[in-house]
């Protein structure tokens, strides 16, 4: 529970971080004249909305998850759907906006505001990978890891608004604008996604809970284990992360636990495809 509490801290931090950078890059956007800050800080909203989604439990698919009643699951769909569609018109905004300038007007240079703005970005980006990389080791989240390489992802697309704005400052004008079109492709993208997924049962979530099922068999049936306390798993870029907590005779050693929990690991990795990572921890049964 200790752990929870800190992943769930972790993320409302994040979420308060992205929101402050968020409102600074669009104001520097704007101020700035460069539609790629206001690509980049449109990204960094989409980021709010998916971590709010997942510290109100909708891409957590625990046991209890999975027979969560109606009214949650009413409510996850509407907020996918209505997020989804804020994201979706956000990047098609700043799209038709370049395009305009492209085409029909005198492009004119970002300003230095927009500049610092990116490199601000790259810093907290950075910051906010060290950050969570450090707790979700402490706490042995998978989750909390793959969200830690998320904000490294981050700092790299804020590197490359950097030196979209650099060049359009230096000379080659319609990079940023061109840049601000590719960063509000990939928002547009997240946003169809969340609304997609928002239909009926999204298919995905429908392959995990085979994968899931077929997981249970094989923890079940390994040499060793005494029983599941505890199985979460998350998607997270088409792959699927496993937090496993097993039971364990409790007069075993500890290298005997260790190397139950490496061989299950090795295991279920190998034979699962699906599954990018699993984290096993063992539990002493005392019956
Ligand atoms: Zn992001």
């Amino acid at each position: 529970m200790e752990n929870f509490k800190l992943g769930a801290k972790v993320s409302w931090v994040t979420v308060g971080i992205n929101m402050i950078l968020g409102v600074f890059k669009l104001f520097a956007g704007v101020a700035g004249r460069s539609n790629a800050m206001i690509a980049d800080s449109m990204h960094t909203f989409s980021d709010v909305f998916t971590t709010i989604l997942v510290l109100v439990g909708f891409d957590i698919s625990t046991k209890e998850a999975n027979d969560q009643n109606s009214i949650h699951k009413k409510y996850e769909l509407l907020f996918k759907k209505l997020f989804g569609i804020i994201m979706i018109i956000m990047g098609l905004f700043v799209v038709y906006d370049s395009l305009k300038l492209l085409i029909f007007e005198k492009i004119t240079r970002p300003n230095t505001i927009a500049l610092v703005a990116a490199l601000i970005s790259i810093i907290v980006k950075e910051l906010m990978y060290w950050y969570t990389i450090k707790i979700s080791r402490k706490i042995k989240s998978l989750s909390m890891e793959a969200d830690a390489w998320h904000h490294r992802e981050d700092a790299f697309s804020s590197i490359v608004t950097f030196i979209a704005i650099l060049s359009s400052k230096s000379g080659l004008a319609p990079l940023d604008a061109i840049a601000s079109i590719v960063v509000s492709i990939i928002v547009i993208r997240v946003g169809s996604d969340l609304y997609n997924k928002s239909k009926d049962r999204p298919i995905d979530e429908a392959i995990t809970n085979e994968i899931i099922n077929n997981l249970e068999i094989i923890i079940n049936e390994f040499y060793g284990v005494a029983g599941i306390k505890s199985l979460k798993s998350r998607l997270f870029n088409n792959g699927i992360y496993i937090d496993l907590d097993i039971f364990v005779d409790s007069n075993i050693s500890v290298k005997e636990g260790h190397d139950i929990a490496k061989s299950l690991q090795y295991k279920i990795e190998n034979e699962l495809s699906n599954i990018k990572h699993c984290m096993v921890h063992i539990v002493p049964n005392n019956k």
